[in-house]
């Protein structure tokens, strides 16, 4: 590994509090010291603190704020309509519901006559909410204050459960869906007179866990739905209930992880899948940010989410993003803390690298929280692109490897066996159009990286 001109970091230690606020360019890159995550990781006092000379001046963050000009959001829109999709580059489009302050979350749990829920299954689905809750105080920096209001008892629909099972087929997001409809009605009969829906932004309906109701899972948004509930209080169009899917299979993928995914987009956050192509099976191709962010895969190993998406939202501030531009870059060494940290440090190196394309580096530590438990090492360092030019489900953002993205990684997990080998540890470099990106070292809660011009 080649170190560049030697300081004492220790004195780096010594200075408090987090990057300067409110800064165009210079900004400072010096740190506070990580005591919070001490729990589930290595101590300052343990880690091996390298002596590296840090960079401590970048641009203003948003000459880095690339633009999004797609298909979706800008042709396809016909004059005086507004787009109401989710935003894969700045500006962030926010929807009908909050993302910052307080959202309010009713959790109903809803029965039948035939199939009767339980208390324990009661209890389930409110940790799962709780998991839903947490993780989107980290990711908005506690920025977004998720309430969830329960409904104390089992609503009853006086039929069998046996004239509302769906398949996916009847679940789509788009055209014909009517038994959605007939659910949501009988959901809102059983508990409306009992339970106030006023002021709820989303709805989950609770379910029992036993045989098959729903195939996947029923779900709507206010930007894009095909059902949604009338009740006494108004109408609501932010519904999700987890289905089979989500409730059997032995907790790889458990309904929390859903609600997570499914709530994103009801508040403007993109789905990271490319949908165009339905054919295409090769990982890195359709689904190229597979297994680092819940809304690319909710069931991948990381579930969290990139930092980009939560830049655009403003969650990540301006003051926590390094800015640099690929053109005219100058060797030098930046200090990360892993993105689920709410700490007000840095958390990303974004590069511009035209007007409508940035590269994105952050660091990653594996939370044992949120992540499945996997026999890859998730300690390190994550690159990939943004592309302005893709709209949401265009797989806008792709992960780049400092090995080759095409021999894939095994991941033993339910849904798949196969994952994306992207994260890069100490000693591995990255080339990407000019920029080297080298994971230089790994200290503690953060990582140190290098970034160069080549070429
Ligand atoms: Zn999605």
């Amino acid at each position: 590994m080649k170190l560049r001109a030697v300081v004492v970091l220790g004195s780096m230690l010594l200075v408090a509090g987090c990057a300067e606020a409110g800064t165009p360019s210079p900004s400072t890159g010096q740190q506070a010291v990580d005591q919070d995550s001490a729990a589930a990781l290595p101590s300052e006092q343990e880690s091996n603190t390298p002596n590296i000379e840090l960079t401590t001046e970048w641009l203003d963050p948003e000459f880095c704020k690339i633009e999004e000009l797609s298909e979706w959001r800008h042709e396809r829109v016909s004059p005086g309509e507004v787009f109401k999709g989710n935003a894969t580059a700045f500006p962030f489009n926010p929807t009908a519901l909050p993302f910052t302050g307080e959202l309010n979350v009713a959790m109903v749990f809803i029965d039948w006559e035939d199939l009767r829920g339980t208390s324990a299954e009661q209890s389930y689905y409110l940790e799962q909410a709780q998991l839903f809750q947490d993780f989107y105080a980290m990711a908005s920096e506690n920025t977004l204050d998720v309430v969830i209001h329960p409904s104390s008892d089992w609503f009853t629909i006086p039929e069998s459960y046996r004239g509302f099972v769906t398949e996916p087929e009847d679940e789509a997001q788009r055209g014909e869906a009517p038994k959605k409809q007939v659910f949501y009605d009988a959901a809102v009969a059983a508990s409306d007179a009992s339970f106030d829906y006023s002021d709820m932004d989303v709805v989950f309906f609770g379910i029992p866990t036993g045989p098959q109701v729903f195939a996947n899972g029923l779900h709507e948004f206010n930007i894009d739905y095909n059902g949604f509930l009338r009740t006494n209080e108004g109408d609501i169009f932010d519904i999700a209930v987890a289905g089979d899917w989500f409730l059997n299979n032995g907790d790889d993928e458990p309904p929390g992880v859903y609600y997570v995914h499914e709530v994103g987009h009801m508040i403007g956050i993109q789905h990271l899948a490319n949908e165009d192509d339905q054919t295409e099976d090769r990982m890195w191709v359709r689904n190229p940010m597979n297994g680092y962010d819940i809304m690319a895969n909710q069931g991948g190993a990381s579930r969290t989410l990139s930092a980009w998406l939560r830049w655009l939202p403003g969650w990540l501030e301006d003051d926590q993003i390094v800015c640099l531009d690929g053109e005219s870059l100058t060797t030098g060494s930046y200090r990360i803390q892993h993105i689920n940290a709410v700490e007000g440090n840095l958390e990303a190196v974004v590069v511009r690298l035209s007007e409508r394309k940035a590269l994105v580096v952050e660091s990653r530590r594996f939370d044992p929280l949120l992540d499945r438990p996997s026999p890859n090492d998730k300690d390190g360092v994550l690159v990939y692109t943004v592309d302005g030019t893709k709209s949401a489900a265009q797989g806008s953002q792709v992960l780049l490897s400092p090995r080759d993205i095409t021999q894939m990684l095994h991941e033993p997990m339910w849904r798949d066996q196969r994952e994306l080998d992207a994260m890069s540890f100490p000693g591995d470099a990255i080339e990407y159009d000019g920029v080297r990106v080298e994971m230089t070292a790994s200290d503690g809660g953060f990582d140190i990286v290098t970034l160069s011009s080549v070429g």
